[in-house]
């Protein structure tokens, strides 16, 4: 895999070199090291994107991931840019970040799973409980994996060669608003609380709602900033995403109601 997302691109002499942690200018400096954060930096090679991701190993990487999730769901318009700077995208360390937030979204998913079992007094221990979890887990990874591939509204149009690249090597970080799946158990945790008491608040639906609207909203707003595609283009998008989410959805369900039926015909044998 190549590293340098350079090709046919004027030298970035003319552009700000930010800091990669937190977006400070970095012209002019007589030591290669940020002056608002520390991050050290090598002036020689093309700047890294400024998605703090990249400098987890300077940062640590539980705060970059949080600012790397803040970066795309609040600033969309910043983040969507580094797709037309003369900046480096580590492919791979982008397939990292989405692998963490899928891992991030099936932890909530089977934590709530866990908290919904305990508050019903299923039998946790119990072989059904457990192979039903692994069946469980295993869609929804598989689910996640296959929804978070990436679609694009169109053929880019947003300029070069090697922003056309940088776009498609931005593109996993776009489905950041799936981390804000973490809430979810929280807040199921809440509901079965307050419902212990008599009243029924329902907040749970809300939640999971608002993780697919996160996740859509943050696939959509790299669509328009980072694609740059025209208006039409990314509304139809919008349109279609959940669409395709669906078939995905019913697919990924019908293949593991498919391997669940097996496994329990293998169990009543
Ligand atoms: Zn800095």
């Amino acid at each position: 895999m190549t590293t340098s997302s350079t090709t046919a691109e004027p030298a970035q002499g003319n552009q700000a070199r930010r800091c990669a942690v937190c977006e400070y200018d970095l012209r002019g400096l007589e030591v290669p090291r940020c002056p608002e954060c520390g991050a050290a930096f090598n002036p020689d090679a093309p700047p890294p994107a400024a998605v703090p991701w990249l400098s987890r190993r300077e940062i640590g990487w539980w705060r970059a991931y949080w600012a790397t999730v803040r970066l795309v769901l609040l600033r969309p318009r910043s983040f969507g840019a580094e797709a037309h700077r003369a900046v480096e995208v580590p492919l791979g360390e982008a397939l990292r970040f989405r692998v963490a937030t899928i891992a991030v979204a099936v932890a909530s998913a089977c934590a709530t799973g866990l908290l919904i079992a305990v508050a019903e007094g299923e039998a946790l221990l119990s072989p059904a409980t457990a192979v039903g979890f692994a069946i469980g887990t295993a869609v929804a990874a598989g689910y996640l994996a296959m929804a978070t591939v990436g679609v694009n509204s169109g053929p880019f149009a947003g300029g070069s060669v090697a922003s056309d690249l940088r776009f498609t090597r931005l593109r996993p970080f776009a489905c950041a608003g799936l981390a804000t799946s973490v809430f979810v158990p929280l807040v199921v945790a809440f509901d079965l609380m307050v419902s212990r008491s008599g009243v029924d608040l329902f907040l749970s639906p809300f939640a999971v709602l608002m993780v697919g609207l996160n996740w859509w909203m943050g696939e959509v707003a790299y669509q328009h900033f980072g694609g740059r595609f025209g208006a039409a283009r990314v509304f139809l998008f919008a349109l279609m995403l959940p669409v395709l989410w669906l078939v995905f959805a019913v697919g990924i369900a019908a293949i593991g109601g498919l391997v669940a039926l097996f496994v329990s015909l293998l169990i009543n044998l």
